[in-house]
């Protein structure tokens, strides 16, 4: 794998497909399992979900949902400061077994809040499921149920995730080169 610049930046190959690949297949193998006999709704989280989501689903084997989200944090004009909401989702989710899909959790703060959020409407069991997962940042007490890959607290691009909106095309994840 070599090297790609992204605008002004270096990045360096950091996980390949292959690694990627069958750290969704174990994921979808637990899920697969956990939620027999179940019909799980999926809800991934955009931008950054759409390739691991993409690819967790074409091996869940069960009858499901799938939808996404997206937050949006806004200045309001309440002494509250900041709202978020959630846009997009459409579907009725009272009721449903929700698997939330993230591409990366960090701090867990966007977690945080799309938990929050979704409990608010009802919903009947949620889990977490993320590709990558930087347990050295992450500052939440609640669990993440399915973890691919753990890594250290550098910046990385690809699978989805993007580096000032490109990147996300790329089918492996690199890292930062501060040199
Ligand atoms: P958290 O709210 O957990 O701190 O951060 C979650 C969001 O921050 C992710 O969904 C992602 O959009 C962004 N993010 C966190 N770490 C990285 C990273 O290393 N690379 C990229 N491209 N985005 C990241």
């Amino acid at each position: 794998m070599d090297s790609v610049t992204l605008k002004d930046k270096l990045f360096t190959p950091f996980i390949g497909e292959e690694k990627i690949q069958a750290s969704i297949g174990e994921i979808a193998e637990k899920i697969n399992k956990d939620y027999r006999g179940k019909s799980p709704f999926f809800i991934g989280v955009l931008n950054g979900s759409f390739m691991f989501l993409g690819d967790l689903l074409k091996s869940i084997k069960l009858e499901c949902k799938v939808s996404f989200i997206k937050v949006a944090s806004y200045e309001g004009t309440t002494s509250t400061g900041n709202v978020n909401e959630l846009i997009g989702l459409v579907e009725d989710v009272e009721g449903e077994d929700i698997i939330l899909v993230e591409d990366i959790v960090d701090t867990g703060n966007t977690l945080e809040k799309l938990h929050e959020l979704l409990l608010n409407k009802k919903i009947k069991s949620i889990k977490v499921a993320t590709l990558l997962y930087k347990s050295e940042v992450y500052s939440k007490k609640f669990p993440i149920d399915y973890i691919g890959i753990e890594i250290p607290n550098k910046f990385v691009v690809g699978y989805g995730l993007d580096y000032d909106g490109v990147g996300r095309n790329l089918n492996s994840i690199y890292v930062i080169n501060n040199n």
